[in-house]
């Protein structure tokens, strides 16, 4: 009878997940999709604590499962709470990698059991079906957990781009000696070599390190997609390992759209998987001929007043939304910078980039907190063909996805990743604090051409005055 009802919780769990993340892909319904998600999670894990059984016995350990359940809780919320929405995608990734960590430490209590009998001299027959699903949780959950906490490092600029000569072939080697090992051990297992497990288990944590240190600053939406879909799959070891239905939808299911995800990035950035993580492993290919030198040329600065007029006797607007306005948090005047413009019989969009910002979907979920209207967003495509026919592109905060050396300097680490081609409108303003670069690191010739105007200042401030100036209009 439990156990039939523990199925249905699982099935429940399963359920919701999936139901949650059809949710999820619009930002209408993505809110209530992560709280019907969670709530089939809590389904799942409280159906685990109170109906699981094994020859007849509960779980037990009550006050170290319901110790962790509450300082896991506090600390979630806690991060949840006090996280800026700029810092959202280092949470992600550190959080992430806890999840690899949580499969590579499943890997390691059941090796103990293994060992324990080693220790014990009791023979064991180990299949080598859960041998191999053990030491594949431990090597992706590691690895995802080490590359999570390096992203984690890049995203919040602690960790730098950092390569050594020899790097690309020393991490093929290392990830070929990890996987031998254990496919040795896998059929070879003994008293005699068992402590190997520790050695591959910090050979993975190795590899996760080299494999996200060197990866160049666009490429890294790939890398942290990539990161997910292997926490994913690690976790669906743990199900394997524990015949878990619900942690197997689960990790199947993170698995597929976090491989989904990555795909899209890839092609999004106009990449191979194999070269962003091979081509990366040579070492950092900035050319970082530009980043170092400082603005190349001359720019020219834009009032607000004119800024303003600028766009009120525009027939059609294009807002290119960036990780500055995320920064500024300007996300709601930006808004109602847009109602008023319309307001005038301006026709407003917005210009989106799958990699603007700093995280898949970071400016829709922006946008989408601003209330923005979801019709009002362009995918990078359907704007190219836009521009043409706009006459002012306002670029807020955004800089690399916007940056023409990607289609016009092969030794640019972002040459080859399709860009908003904002330079086909009549008048491109860019909001902006300084001639600073952005994430790549390089220099943007956009802001040296002559149908470009710098607006200097904060987004939210530059975007304040403006809706003033244009109320007096
Ligand atoms: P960029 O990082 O290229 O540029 C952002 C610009 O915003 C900066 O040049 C900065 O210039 C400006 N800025 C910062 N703060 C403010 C502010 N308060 N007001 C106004 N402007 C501000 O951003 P993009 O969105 O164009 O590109 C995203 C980049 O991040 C790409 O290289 C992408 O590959 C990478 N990335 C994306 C991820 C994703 O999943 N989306 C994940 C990891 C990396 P200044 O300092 O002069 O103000």
């Amino acid at each position: 009878m439990e156990l039939s009802l523990l199925t249905l919780c699982y099935l429940i769990g399963s359920l919701t997940f999936i139901i949650g993340l059809k949710m999820l892909s619009h930002p209408d319904s993505a809110r209530k999709g992560n709280l019907v998600a969670a709530v089939g999670m809590a389904v799942a894990i409280f159906g685990t604590i109170f109906l699981y059984e094994e020859e007849g016995k509960k779980l037990g350990n009550y006050e170290w499962i319901f110790g962790g359940l509450i300082l896991g809780t506090i600390v979630g919320v806690l991060a949840a709470r006090k996280v800026k929405m700029t810092a959202m995608p280092e949470m992600v990734s550190l959080f992430n990698g806890m999840g690899g960590a949580c499969a590579a430490l499943i890997s390691f209590i059941e090796f103990d059991h293994i060992k324990d009998a080693f220790a014990k001299g009791i023979t064991i027959e180990i299949h080598a079906g859960t041998l191999i699903t053990i030491f594949l949780g431990l090597i992706i959950g590691s690895v995802s957990f080490a590359g999570s906490v390096i992203a984690w490092g890049k995203l919040n600029g602690k960790i730098k781009d950092f390569a050594f000569p020899g790097q690309q072939i020393f991490n093929l080697v290392l990830l070929a000696a990890t996987l031998v090992t254990a496919g040795y051990l896998v059929f070879n297992l003994n008293a005699e070599n068992y402590w190997l497990f520790y050695g591959i288990a910090i050979a993975s944590l190795i590899y996760g390190v080299l494999f996200v240190l060197p990866i160049g600053g666009a490429d890294m939406p790939v890398v942290i997609s990539l990161l997910n879909s292997f926490t994913g799959v690690a976790a669906a070891c743990g199900g394997f390992l524990y015949d878990n239905q619900v942690m197997l939808t689960g990790g199947i299911l993170v698995g597929a759209a976090g491989t989904l995800l990555t795909i899209l990035m890839c092609k999004a950035m106009n990449r191979s998987l194999t070269n962003v993580l091979i081509g990366s492993f040579g070492g950092n290919k900035f050319s970082g001929a530009s980043a170092s030198q400082g603005p190349q040329g001359n720019y020219k600065e834009i009032s607000i007043s004119d800024a303003a007029v600028c766009m009120c006797y525009a027939n059609k607007v294009i807002i290119v939304p960036g990780y500055g306005l995320a920064v500024a948090q300007a996300q709601h005047t930006c808004h109602e910078l847009e109602k008023l413009l319309e307001e005038k019989g301006v026709a407003v969009t917005y210009a989106i980039h799958p990699v603007a910002g700093r995280m898949p979907g970071h400016m829709n979920v922006l946008l989408a907190e601003a209330d923005v209207s979801y019709d009002k967003l362009q995918e990078m495509e359907q704007a190219n063909d836009e521009f043409k026919t706009t006459d002012v592109v306002l670029i807020l905060g955004a800089n690399d996805v916007v940056n023409p050396a990607a289609k016009t300097d092969p030794s640019s680490p972002i040459y080859g990743m399709p860009i908003l081609e904002v330079e086909q409108a009549k008048t491109v303003i860019v909001n902006k604090r300084s001639m600073k670069p952005g994430y790549a690191g390089i220099e943007n010739e956009l802001f040296f051409q002559p149908k470009t105007s710098m607006l200097f200042g904060d987004a939210k401030a530059a975007l304040q005055k403006l809706v003033t100036e244009i109320k007096a209009l």
